[in-house]
């Protein structure tokens, strides 16, 4: 581990990494890296590097860990053995149950889990690199690659951290800031500014306190539009449709469709007139009647009718042919049945006899 440093902020103002007060660290955000995940997302935020993959939403085993109104939200935020200098032991450890912990809950309010019920929504959190700020860090990569996995959510979580050094509140502390700073207080929120994660680690006045949490705001809003952006750069592409390789037929697709809407409305202007009748004849059930029973004036109304007739009694014909030969099918399966049933008796009284 480094040494403490003397100072952390400059005479001009500036941290150890050349950032100002209130500068967050680079981020980098790629969705969709994993293709056996529902939704996926790798991100680093200056040394920190981050893999989250987002099973489900799928039917949870054992059944009798289901919710039976809503989906189970499972996290396991967890850091390779070689993602700091020492190499970490495999496994859970005390920190990495309480960060998986306050992760998931950092995510309950937005996750519309009432929509799954009995179903789990998975989220691996792998921290490859660490250099302070992962559980900020993977919840905003968590936060993408759920909306990957297309869970519904009411927004995207965003997340980062405030500290103090040398008496001076910093956003987004590096490794020396958390490391040997005075204060570090990791927050998540809503796009809406609901806080749904806040810790807290050394001292701050109330008034820091205050000021830290308008720091985080800012801070979040920075993320929140990076993790949009990076959202609309796959599924602009993913959702874009594909362009006729030339452009006559993007045209003869317009012009065919100006052909549809015309011989639709010249269709419309020529049935008026039946448009009106039919109206008409809405008014009253009365003339509806009437015209029923009018005798067709025309020849052809009339061989309409004389052939619908025909129609129909050849169907009633098939219908009743259908009906004998379906009695007889069915005849038949019974006396099939029934003769089985014989057998099997017959069998099971020579079994017992035996
Ligand atoms: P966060 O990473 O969310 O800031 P902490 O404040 O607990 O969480 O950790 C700060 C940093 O300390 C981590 O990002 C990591 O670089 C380092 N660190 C945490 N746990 C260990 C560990 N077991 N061994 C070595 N370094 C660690």
């Amino acid at each position: 581990m480094s040494d403490k440093p003397e100072k952390f902020i400059d005479e001009n103002g500036l941290r150890l990494d050349g950032r100002q007060i209130n500068e967050i660290r680079q981020m980098k955000i790629k969705i969709g890296v994993l293709s056996r995940a529902d939704g996926s997302c790798y991100l680093e935020w200056g040394n920190n590097k981050i893999l989250v993959a987002v099973y489900g939403p799928r039917e949870l085993h054992p059944r009798r860990l289901q919710k039976a109104d809503s989906a189970l939200i499972r996290y396991r935020y967890n850091m390779a053995a070689f993602s700091v200098e020492e190499r970490i032991r495999p496994g859970p450890s005390r920190r990495s149950i309480e960060i998986s912990k306050v992760s998931r809950e950092a995510f309950e309010p937005v996750i519309m889990t009432h929509l799954y019920p009995g179903a789990v929504i998975d989220v691996f959190a792998e921290v490859l690199q660490a250099d302070a700020g992962t559980r900020t860090a993977a919840i905003n990569a968590a936060s993408v690659a759920l909306a990957d996995a297309g869970i519904p959510m009411k927004g995207l979580v965003s997340a980062c951290a405030v500290g103090k050094v040398d008496g001076q509140l910093v956003l987004d502390l590096n490794k020396a800031e958390d490391n040997y700073g005075q204060a570090d207080l990791p927050v998540a929120m809503t796009q809406d500014g609901e806080i749904t994660l806040l810790q807290m680690d050394g001292d701050m006045t109330q008034e820091e306190f205050r000021k830290a949490l308008e720091m985080c705001k800012e801070g979040c809003r920075q993320i929140l539009e990076m993790q949009k952006e990076a959202l609309k750069a796959k599924f602009a592409d993913d959702t874009a449709l594909p362009v006729p390789d030339e452009a006559e037929e993007t045209v003869d697709v317009a012009t065919a469709l100006e052909d549809v809407v015309e011989e639709a409305e010249e269709a419309a202007d020529s049935e008026e007139p039946e448009a009106e009748e039919t109206e008409e004849a809405d008014e009253s059930a009365e003339y509806l009647i009437e015209e029923d029973l009018e005798p067709a004036p025309e020849e052809t109304e009339a061989e309409d009718v004389e052939d619908e007739t025909a129609a129909e009694e050849l169907d009633e014909e098939d219908a009743d042919e259908e009906v004998l030969d379906v009695e007889e099918e069915f005849i038949e399966l019974i006396d099939e049945d029934t003769e089985d049933e014989e057998k099997v008796a017959t069998e099971g009284s020579e079994t017992r006899e035996q």
